[in-house]
């Protein structure tokens, strides 16, 4: 722990993605009674997108996004950059939840990336994307068999998959802890600096007429005679026609929207940019690898065009008793951060000078299905994709998407889909909830200790697909 410590002594408390000169000014607060035909709440990814997507299916809709303290404050501004095309979180999550609808799921969600990457081209928003797949690597035995058994399963279905035996593995990136690895190449998966995804979005937005607000929280929805919707905000009432709502894991104006997600805290650390001599010493200087592990506790990591590694996950993950989102209480907690740098160490001991510059923490929404949760309420007034978990980087787009068709603007046949339609099963109330969630994240982590052995209640908890937790 003493190496953890000294090497986190110097580390700023914020993400690294928005520690750059690159940052925009906010926009001013709210201060005055304002009419709209779409209110966007939420800047962040969801939020973001579907103002923009409004825009291009509606060039001349009257748009206002309204933002509780900056944009990219949220989950968008904090998160790993690991850019995925599914949607559903996992072949496995896909196959229990929306049976029958595996391959169309798979599909939008390809299409879903296309047009995002399509977006950033037109607009000309350099987000720093490297199309590199995602690698997953083995660290015991168990989870090498288990990652053997994906492998086949994946190049049977014609998956572009490479499969890396211990040596290969550790020529590609030098971790002894690394038994063996699969690279997935699916199709435009990658990495990306997160942060200059919500600034080039708000650039663009504001250049289309998009009225934006940052410092604005807005306290209270309701509906306004037959076919308003009225906004509270400190400064201001905000009357609009419509309502997209992103607000993701931070409580929300809108009381559905609470049932179906608990914030689940994730925490990250990066290093100093290494140095050719460090880059060598753990051999990931040819090829950026997005590596996460195939356990349940797992790590993801990445290389950052400035050549820092960011690293998060693993068992640092907490829900917190009754949805506690008071970032003074929960997002610096120094044994978080301690427990991330030593596992990190675990890792790559070849690093041992190496110090971290920033630490920072993030709220994952998390619903009882694993991904996003559409809805909409007040005659579809008002309609949300929230609950991505760790998979939003590229579903929040497509939740955007789902919201926009869902309040009515040219819908497709998408919103015919279990996907859209079937309600997530609520969480328990407290002091159920917290109680499931720490008896889980204890049985998780002791999988792990133990070769990946299961004890009975991931067992039951497999069976209800309900065995994991970020
Ligand atoms: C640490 C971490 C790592 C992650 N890593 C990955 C990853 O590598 N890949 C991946 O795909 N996903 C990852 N995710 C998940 C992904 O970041 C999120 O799913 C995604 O950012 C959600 O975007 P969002 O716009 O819905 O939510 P957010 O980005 O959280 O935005 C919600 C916004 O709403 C605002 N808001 C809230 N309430 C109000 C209100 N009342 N009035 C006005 N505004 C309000 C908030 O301030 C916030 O800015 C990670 C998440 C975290 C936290």
């Amino acid at each position: 722990m003493q190496q953890a410590l000294e090497a986190l002594q110097h580390s700023k408390y914020g993400s690294l993605w928005l520690d750059s000169d690159d940052r925009p000014e906010s926009e001013p607060a709210l201060e005055e009674d304002v009419v709209c035909e779409l209110l966007v709440v939420g800047g962040g990814f969801t939020g973001l997108w579907g103002a923009l997507q409004a825009k291009e299916r509606r060039p001349d809709l009257d748009i206002i996004l309204i933002e509780k303290t900056f944009i990219a404050d949220g989950a968008s501004g904090r998160n790993g950059g690991f850019l995925s095309s599914d949607l559903a979180h996992g072949e496995n999550n896909t196959e229990y939840h929306f049976p029958g609808e595996e391959e169309k799921l798979a599909e939008l969600g390809k299409q879903n990336i296309r047009e995002m990457l399509a977006t950033f081209d037109k607009y000309g928003i350099d987000v720093h994307y490297e199309c590199v797949g995602e690698t997953e690597v083995a660290v015991d035995d168990a989870a090498k068999a288990d990652l053997r058994e994906l492998y086949e399963e994946e190049k049977a279905a014609g998956e572009d998959v490479v499969w890396y035996n211990q040596e290969e593995m550790q020529k590609q990136v030098n971790s002894p802890t690394y038994k063996a690895g699969m690279l997935y190449r699916n199709g435009l998966d990658g990495i990306v600096d997160p942060a200059r995804i919500c600034w080039g979005l708000k650039e663009v937005l504001l250049k289309l007429g998009v009225r934006i607000y940052e410092h604005t929280p807005v306290e209270m929805l309701k509906p306004l005679g037959q076919d308003k919707m009225k906004a509270s905000c400190p400064n201001g009432l905000i009357i609009a026609d419509k309502v997209l709502v992103g607000t993701n894991a931070f409580r929300s104006p809108v009381r559905q929207i609470r049932k179906s997600i608990i914030p689940v805290w994730d925490y990250q650390i990066a290093t100093e940019p290494l140095t050719e001599e460090q880059l060598k010493a753990i051999g990931w200087d040819k090829f950026h690898h997005a590596l996460g592990e195939n356990n349940n506790m797992f790590h993801y990591y990445r290389m950052t065009k400035d050549k820092r590694i960011t690293w998060g996950g693993g068992g640092a993950v907490r829900y917190y008793y009754n949805k506690n989102i008071k970032r003074r209480d929960c997002a610096d907690i120094p044994e978080r951060f301690e427990q991330l740098a030593a596992e990190f160490f675990e890792t790559f001991p070849q690093l041992k000078d190496v110090k971290f510059s920033h630490r920072w923490s993030g709220i994952i929404a998390t619903s009882t299905r694993f991904c996003m949760v559409p809805g909409h309420a007040y005659d579809k007034r008002v309609a949300w994709a929230v609950g991505y978990t760790g998979l939003g980087v590229g579903a929040s787009r497509f939740g955007a998407r789902v919201a926009l068709e869902l309040l009515g603007y040219d819908p497709t046949d998408i919103l015919d889909m279990q996907f859209i339609k079937k309600k997530p099963m609520p969480w328990a109330p407290e002091p159920f909830r917290w109680l499931g969630v720490k008896i889980t994240h204890a049985a998780l982590v002791k999988a792990d200790k133990n070769n990946g052995k299961r004890g009975l209640w991931l067992k039951l908890l497999d069976k209800l697909n309900l065995g994991f937790t970020c």
